[in-house]
């Protein structure tokens, strides 16, 4: 309990290791109705494939299959949990948040203590996938299921 920051690397670590060895939605579910899309990730390996049940603007259910390295696949697992159940808006505005944090660059981490613009306490879980900006070559493991998940809700048919 001496040092806070290396406490909070370790609980970010758990989290990480945890998503990653216990995959959260994983599966399949029949497409259609669902959507469909798939994400690879050249530079890694990274494979994922997201399936989509949306119904009145809402994401009712979201599952998973994917293979690669332990920061895709926790991110993937994290991302399904956070938008599960969540209307398309709030969808969006998690991934718009997830990626804000993705692209705090070297000015917030060149002054080491200084709170990053992203409000950590509102990414929950999320958060614990921060310190993958210390590694830009991780950047895209973290991001492929999002942005896989971006190219599934840009096929949804616009109902209004
Ligand atoms: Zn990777």
């Amino acid at each position: 309990m001496s040092n806070l920051g290396s406490n909070l690397d370790d609980l970010y670590r758990e989290i990480i290791l945890d998503h990653y060895r216990s995959p959260r939605n994983r599966g399949e579910l029949e497409s259609p109705p669902a959507i469909r899309v798939e994400g690879f990730n050249p530079l890694c390996g990274d494979e994922i494939v997201v399936y989509l049940d949306v119904e009145d603007g809402v994401l009712k259910n979201i599952k998973m299959l994917g293979s690669g390295c332990s920061i895709s696949q926790s991110s993937a697992s994290l991302m399904s949990a956070a938008v599960k159940g969540k209307s398309i808006d709030q969808v969006r505005a998690t991934i718009a948040m997830f990626k804000q944090l993705m692209t705090v660059q070297e000015s917030t981490l060149a002054h080491d203590g200084e709170a990053p613009k992203v409000d950590v306490r509102a990414l929950g879980e999320l958060a614990a996938l921060q310190g993958v900006i210390k590694f830009p070559v991780r950047i895209k493991c973290a991001t492929l299921s999002w942005n896989t998940l971006i190219q599934g809700l840009d096929e949804l048919n616009p109902t209004d």
